[in-house]
């Protein structure tokens, strides 16, 4: 019989007060009990609409009705024959825009809650799992892959199970892009990404960190004095951008990116931790999207008083709304239809407040938003020491500039086909380098996808 709950099972989490004030995770899991429970919500549809919601196409009602059975192995083996990432993307997919918006259960209520599902299946297959996974027999070929994000991680995964002998190049100390420097330890534990790299490192995946690629070697070494038949270019949207207004360059001003990394990758948060940053008091993060509430988050557990400062309103945050949720639960105050106009500085050149203006709706514009509009005689000033711009990404020029016959669009990112393939030969491209600031499941896939052209570009030659 199935559960005709209307509601989905709720996710058991820590308090609001309690969790502003730490970094472990928010969420904490469902039970087997609550799992199968769900899963019995499932209506096992014949034309499983969900399934065309999942940009990689997980077999979603099969993988569910093994947990409803118990059968929690099988539902991994069926969920990773899509995925190569479960644990993190049943924890941070955008579900509720992509395969829970088009579940049928939605209609009337709540959809299935598939992603704690994932989740819980991930986590349990992990918790459980055998760590000597079998190194598949060489073929012979190699293939550099440049960061390790989801979609350098999904792409070498792919090649290795394929016997290829792949090294991930990656600029920073440690692996795992995003997934470690951007998205928050109470979001994504580290732990989790680390067990996804020690599996990748079991299939026989080098990793070398601490090279950045265009500096410490270029792509034509690769190709030539290295010897690698092709060359993955996953190296992200890593660029901030700031709003070019006076007094940006002031001691306190953050952009996300940097505030994030100290505080994820260099663990900044701890007490014994060397990384310096800044404890403010009164924090503005200027923005509205995911990263945004990262930040805003993660200033809030430093015990600041935050403000999210938007420029247009509540409903058009492009930030997942669970995560505008449990940002308003812990505290953080919208400071919506709102928009910076200066920064401003005390004698020795620190932060001391930020005037802004405030703002109205017109017409949409050209993305089918509103259009902000200045209101008149509006300006005021917020009272601050601290202001993090979380104005979205570019990807890095540094590729581009170093490697000849790599096209790219105006705005940076890498020109490549719906295989990855590039401008120039044997070298493909996936991810935000590609598609711009995008999520982890989208990055995933084009890793996928450009390891299955590589090996056919590979044995063709
Ligand atoms: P990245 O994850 O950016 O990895 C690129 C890697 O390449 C990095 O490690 C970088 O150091 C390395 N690199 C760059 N240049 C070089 C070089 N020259 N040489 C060597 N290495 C190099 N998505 C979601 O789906 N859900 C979320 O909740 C979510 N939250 C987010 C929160 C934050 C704070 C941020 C910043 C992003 C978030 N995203 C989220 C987006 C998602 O994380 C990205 O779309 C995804 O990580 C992109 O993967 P990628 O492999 O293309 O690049
Ligand atoms: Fe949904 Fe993401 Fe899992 Fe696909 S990978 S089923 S979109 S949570
Ligand atoms: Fe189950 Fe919803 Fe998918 Fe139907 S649409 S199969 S109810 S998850």
């Amino acid at each position: 019989m199935p559960n005709m709950s209307l509601k989905k099972n709720p996710m058991p989490e820590q308090a609001p007060e309690v969790r502003n004030k730490n970094f472990d995770e928010v969420a904490l899991g469902y039970t087997e009990e609550q799992a199968i429970d769900e899963a019995k919500r499932c209506l096992n549809c014949k034309n499983k609409p969900c399934v065309g919601g999942c940009p990689v196409h997980i077999h979603i009602p099969a993988f569910i009705a093994k947990v409803a059975e118990g059968e929690f192995e099988e539902a991994y083996k069926i969920i990773t024959e899509a995925s190569s990432l479960p644990a993190v993307c049943g924890r941070v997919c955008p579900q509720e825009s992509q395969c829970e918006q088009r579940c049928v259960r939605g209609i009337k209520g709540e959809p299935v809650a598939i992603g704690r599902l994932e989740r819980f299946v991930a986590d349990r297959h992990n918790a459980l799992a055998k760590k000597n996974a079998e190194k598949p027999i060489p073929n012979g070929h190699k293939v550099a892959v440049i960061g390790s994000g989801p979609s350098g991680l999904a792409c070498a995964g792919e090649l290795a199970k394929k016997g290829y002998e792949v090294t991930v190049f990656e600029a920073l100390h440690l692996a795992g892009g995003v997934l470690v420097y951007g998205i928050p330890e109470f979001r994504l534990p580290k732990s989790i990404v680390a067990q996804e790299i020690e599996g990748l490192r079991a299939l026989g995946v080098r990793i070398e960190t601490n090279i950045v690629i265009g500096k410490t070697i270029s792509i034509d070494e690769l190709q030539t004095e290295y010897g690698y038949e092709a060359v993955f270019i996953g190296s992200g949207a890593g660029l901030p951008k700031f709003m070019g207004i006076d007094g940006e360059n002031f001691r306190g001003v953050y952009s996300a990116n940097e505030f994030l990394t100290r505080i994820n990758l260099m663990k900044a948060y701890r007490e014994d931790s060397a990384t310096p940053i800044q404890r403010a008091k009164k924090v503005a993060v200027v923005g509205g999207g995911n990263v945004a509430m990262d930040a805003a988050r993660c200033a809030k557990r430093f015990g600041a008083e935050v403000y999210v400062v938007y420029r247009r309103g509540i409903e058009e945050l492009p930030a997942r709304r669970e995560e505008v949720e449990h940002a308003k639960e812990e505290g953080i105050i919208f400071k919506t239809l709102t928009n910076p106009k200066a920064i401003l500085g005390d004698e020795s050149r620190s932060v001391c407040g930020m005037t802004c203006v405030e703002m109205e709706l017109g017409e949409p514009d050209a993305s089918g938003r509103r259009r902000p509009i200045e209101k008149p005689d509006s300006e005021f000033t917020l009272d601050v020491d601290c202001v993090i711009m979380a104005l979205g990404t570019s990807p890095n020029p540094l590729i581009k500039s170093t490697t000849e016959g790599l096209d790219t669009q105006s705005w940076g990112g890498i020109v490549a086909d719906e295989n990855g393939k590039t401008s120039r030969e044997g070298v493909f491209a996936g991810g935000d380098a590609v598609t711009g600031a995008a999520t982890v499941i989208l990055a995933m896939g084009a890793g996928k996808t450009a390891a299955k052209a590589i090996d056919e570009y590979i044995m063709n030659k």
